[in-house]
């Protein structure tokens, strides 16, 4: 049986940075990863999917000295471009002049962080699925994937960073009083399609910023690739009409997308292969309590808040969640009990809040960002906040721009702003009389009620 300080589980996005955090202390790391090397495999070769990284994300990359790396495969992407159903585009910028999320791929991120996690110290470990949790004897039970063959690590601190479908969560539930668990699918699922690059690798859309076709019940968006592709996702209805059940044949395929995304099919000639080669995939939000075993073993990243990808928060949320532990190693002078208990108390209401947010946004990126009442909506807080900044940061900011704005106290004042247009919204009239004196005097009053 091996001896080791400190065990990850799961080397994606967040236990590579994770250790990273730790092994910068002088934490003696090693990570038990159920999948192959994908640096090794063809992985990074076939398909891309991307992410949108953002400010709490970029922070966490920052603290720990990768983001110069990271950038470097990185697209800023300053705006939604929309595509409208009547042909017709938009587009929104996402905050202030100099404020951009950025496109970057999930693979060729996963293998920059494994890599950094190995320059700084840490053991990656390949083909070992974690089976389950001694806790009275602190043993993991491993399982070589390729020979199936079993053995036991011993840890005195671990993290379960296996993600959504978490096996150190599982294995913690099972052993657990009291354990609260809520796992809830939308009937949405999604799929990645393609747009490949144009001659010499040029981008066949605008390439700094998100586009999007919302259509009502559902929509279709595209992130730029280095390489001049970009990655689209449908996010549809599993059953109904319209749905990826009903489109069963190449020729339905084809006809529905001519009809609902006219702009985009030209772009994508591998669209009918890309429809029924690539998996439709679910959607859930995890919510779960306790993260936290005494002083031994915490959850972090998806593995304690999947959330649904609508405020493209996932990755970001667990990234944070590795700074707060980080900071608050200092807060508590390595007691690793009082870490956990802090990191627990502070992280569970912004991963709740986060997860809500996440749901929220599906219908206001799907739907609302097509609505002309929406859209001035959207004038009236940005010409108000523009005017007065430190009194009304829109929420999409406050989420994506503000680290230092707590998931938790972004909802609730989300919820207030909303509150607040909403009446503001059912003035009679409000279409010309929206840049009055008289309106600013009414968010400022409702503001400090
Ligand atoms: C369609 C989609 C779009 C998204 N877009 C965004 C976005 O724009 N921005 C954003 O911030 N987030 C986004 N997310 C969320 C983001 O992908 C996740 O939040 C992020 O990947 C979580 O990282 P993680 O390391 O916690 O989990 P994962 O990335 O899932 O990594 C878990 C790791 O654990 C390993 N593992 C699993 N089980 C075991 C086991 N039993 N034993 C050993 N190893 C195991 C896995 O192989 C994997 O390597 C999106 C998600 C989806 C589905």
């Amino acid at each position: 049986m091996q001896k080791n300080e400190t065990v990850i589980i799961g080397a994606g996005l967040v236990g590579s940075l994770l250790s990273v955090y730790l092994c910068k202390r002088g934490y003696k790391v090693k990570i038990y990863e159920r999948r192959p090397d994908m640096r090794k495999a063809d992985l990074v070769a076939g398909r891309s999917i991307n992410l949108a990284l953002s400010d709490r994300g970029i922070k966490a990359l920052e603290e720990v000295g990768l983001m110069d790396e990271i950038r470097k495969i990185c697209i800023p992407m300053h705006g939604r471009f929309m595509h409208n159903a009547d042909g017709s585009t938009a587009y929104q910028p996402y905050g202030k002049e100099g404020q951009y999320i950025n496109s970057v791929s999930r693979a060729q991120l996963n293998c920059k962080l494994m890599d950094l996690a190995e320059e700084h110290g840490a053991q990656i470990i390949f083909n070992q699925k974690c089976e389950s949790i001694d806790w009275n004897k602190n043993e993991i039970l491993l399982q070589d994937t390729g020979n199936q063959s079993l053995s036991t690590v011993h840890f005195n601190l671990l993290f379960g960073s296996d993600g959504a479908y978490a096996a150190t969560r599982l294995t913690h539930q099972l052993q657990h009083n009291r354990f609260q668990y809520n796992q809830y699918y939308i009937d949405f699922g999604y799929k990645e399609l393609n747009i490949p690059p144009g001659k010499n690798g040029s981008f066949l859309l605008e390439k700094n910023a998100l586009h999007i076709w919302p259509r009502g019940n559902y929509m279709m968006i595209a992130l730029p690739n280095m390489n001049g592709s970009f990655t689209c996702t449908l996010f549809f209805p599993f059953e109904g009409n319209p749905s990826f059940e009903m489109l069963d044949t190449k020729e339905k395929v084809t006809e529905f997308f001519k009809q609902t995304f006219t702009d985009a099919v030209p772009l994508m000639p591998t669209l009918e292969e890309d429809f029924f080669d690539n998996p439709t995939s679910s959607l859930v939000t995890v919510k779960c309590y306790p993260w936290i075993r005494d002083d031994k073993f915490a959850l972090i990243g998806d593995a304690a808040h999947a959330m649904v990808p609508f405020f493209g928060q996932g990755m970001n949320c667990g990234f944070e969640d590795c700074s707060v532990l980080n900071s608050l190693i200092d807060t508590h002078n390595g007691n690793w009990k009082n870490i956990l208990a802090q990191y627990q108390e502070l992280r569970k209401p912004d991963g709740d809040a986060i997860c809500d947010l996440a749901l929220n946004n599906f219908v206001e990126m799907r739907d609302k960002v097509a609505n002309p009442k929406f859209l001035l909506q959207k004038k009236i807080e940005a010409n108000f906040s523009n005017k007065y900044p430190g009194k009304w940061i829109p929420l999409y900011s406050q989420v994506t721009f503000s680290p230092q704005i707590r998931y938790s106290e972004a909802l609730v004042n989300g919820k207030k702003q909303e509150d607040i247009m909403q009446q503001v919204m059912a003035l009679p009239n409000i279409d010309n009389c929206w840049q009055d004196e008289a309106i600013e005097k009414m968010i400022f009053e409702k503001m400090n009620a």
